[in-house]
């Protein structure tokens, strides 16, 4: 099988289809081995495993995972690329393309066709346009994956993996390390894509954790509560709550919470802990 992971590969395929690349659809595509096979060993794809791969593109990060894998579904919106990916992959017999937007499938239902023999990891080069409705989309139906690792911009990459008190630290930060431990696996330079992206992009392996190490008791609340955090972080947290129309409690109230915390009046989100998050939202909660 001729690797598209070779630039010159890819421009053939490109200029043999006569492929126009849609801005729209975050069409960048991988032309670097390299990266490709340290992705795979971050993700620790084995033969055991059911892949679903968002984004195919022309099937260049597909050819290696149906080499790796048991199974590759693999989802992708352009109409354009699905006969271009029944060529470049016809050598592989444990791929499946579905022709649709990764948001509008159940991934759940593909997972549980292979289960319990084998699990599930999510593996896919993101379309930055949609990188958190994706990501908020896998944790929140809680697909049943073992492992989420992922191509995004960097700067998304750092907010994903920010610590409390770093400026980098806000409302992906929290959901993402809610769900899972998150790492960055490296940084990759936009050469390793054609074209190339404007941006620095980053890997990202994501392991979900079996049992949530803290769990809301009303998890819409306390992911509005986050919201609200954040969506006013030079304020102190009480007032960015309380000046919050989805937050349906008075300054009284939310001072009340983080006294009994033990968190000082002035405090700002941004110092507050997944944990913190989520007693204050539990206080909250229970004083109703
Ligand atoms: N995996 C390929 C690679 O690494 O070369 C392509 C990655 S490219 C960054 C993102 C891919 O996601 C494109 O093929 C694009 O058409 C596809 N895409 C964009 N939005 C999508 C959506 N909502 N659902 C499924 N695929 C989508």
């Amino acid at each position: 099988m001729q690797r598209l992971s070779d630039p010159g590969m890819t421009r053939k395929v490109i200029s043999q289809y006569d492929f126009d690349f849609r801005k729209r659809f975050g069409q960048n595509f991988l032309v670097d081995e390299g990266v490709i096979l340290r992705a795979l060993e971050a993700a620790r794809v084995s033969k055991e495993d059911v892949i679903i791969e968002i984004g195919p593109g022309i099937g260049t990060l597909t050819q290696y995972l149906a080499e790796a894998a048991y199974q590759v579904t693999a989802i992708e919106i352009d109409k354009k690329l699905i006969p271009i990916l029944s060529e470049t992959l016809a050598g592989c017999d444990n791929v499946e393309v579905i022709h649709a937007d990764v948001l509008k499938v159940d991934l759940s239902a593909i997972a549980q066709k292979y289960a319990p023999e084998h699990s599930l990891k999510i593996v896919a080069n993101l379309p930055y346009y949609i990188t958190t409705p994706i990501l908020m989309n896998l944790f929140r139906r809680n697909v049943p994956a073992q492992s989420i690792t992922v191509m995004v911009q960097k700067e998304v990459a750092d907010r994903m993996t920010a610590q409390p008190g770093s400026k980098d630290y806000g409302s992906l930060s929290v959901a993402v390390q809610y769900y899972s431990r998150p790492r960055i696996v490296e940084e990759v330079p936009p050469d390793s894509f054609i074209p190339h992206p404007k941006v620095t992009s980053s890997v990202v392996t994501m392991e979900l954790y079996e049992e949530l190490p803290v769990r809301a008791q009303n998890e819409e609340l306390f992911n509005t509560v986050v919201r609200a955090a954040f969506g006013q972080r030079r304020k102190t947290l009480v007032n960015a709550l309380s000046s919050n129309a989805e937050i349906p409690f008075g300054k009284e109230q939310i001072a009340s919470c983080l006294d009994q915390l033990g968190f000082p009046p002035a405090i700002r989100g941004e110092k507050l802990s997944i944990g913190d998050f989520v007693s204050l939202s539990d206080c909250l909660s229970a004083s109703g």
